[in-house]
């Protein structure tokens, strides 16, 4: 309970989904979305998650008590966000969830290398956001290092063993098709085996407009140089 205790005061809690097939590729999971992101991307579809300072709104000791109902129903928890390595506590919280028996997944845009190096072994998949070429990512971040703390990261994660997933948001308004075809080469050259463009829909006042710019020619272009999936929204 002590243990429990400490993460609380170090992990901030945003919300929990009990029950996902879409956030760990093959896997049943649950997600804790962690509070707070030190980037401000103009597409962020969990604004909510941004702010760091609101307090959590489920402890950690309430969501370990929902995934031990879920033992043996679950593969995998994935911390989501949010940022979830912008958090204290979440060596220990990796650690109290893998002793459950459940697999580890996290999103991360990447801005804490550090932080990933520390628990990257307790780690089994990640999801990992390449926003833009990496010099052009404040244009989407709003954040003067994001790019350079992302590239870092990925290098962390290229020289690790862990599966992970590599995915960038097709928004019209901030990323070129010579940007995507630049991120396909870079992630060519680094022997990254496939790339996973998401739609974008802006939703506001009960419209839905899709941010997408890719053509089926330009999709082909984009083929020919690294296996391509498209994520529908
Ligand atoms: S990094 Fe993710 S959570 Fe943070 S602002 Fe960007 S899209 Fe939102």
């Amino acid at each position: 309970m002590q243990i429990e205790n400490k993460i609380d005061n170090q992990l901030n809690i945003g919300g929990v989904l009990k029950f996902s097939i879409l956030d760990f590729p093959g896997k049943l999971s649950a997600v804790i979305f962690c509070q707070g992101c030190p980037n401000r991307c103009v597409y962020c579809h969990n604004p909510e998650f941004i702010p760091e300072k609101k307090k959590s709104t489920i402890s950690f000791d309430e969501v370990l008590n929902i995934l031990k109902t879920r033992q043996g129903l679950l593969d995998a928890v994935v911390f989501s966000g949010g940022e979830p390595l912008m958090q204290e506590g979440l060596y220990d919280a990796l650690c109290a969830v893998k002793e459950m028996g459940f697999r580890i997944g996290i999103h991360t845009s990447g801005y804490y290398p550090e932080q990933l190096s520390d628990v990257i072994n307790l780690i089994d998949w990640v999801g990992f956001d390449i926003k833009t070429v990496f010099n052009k990512y404040k244009i989407i971040t709003q954040n003067d290092i994001s790019g350079e703390m992302a590239e870092k990261s990925f290098e962390i994660l290229l020289r690790s063993t862990i599966s992970y997933e590599v995915r960038t948001t097709l928004d019209s308004r901030l990323i070129t098709f010579e940007d995507l075809k630049q991120i396909a080469y870079m992630l060519k050259e680094k022997g990254v085996p496939k790339w996973v463009l998401q739609e974008c829909i802006l939703r506001a006042e009960g419209n839905a407009q899709k941010l997408n710019m890719i053509s089926d020619e330009e999709l082909k272009i984009l083929n020919a140089i690294i296996s391509v999936e498209i994520r529908k929204q």
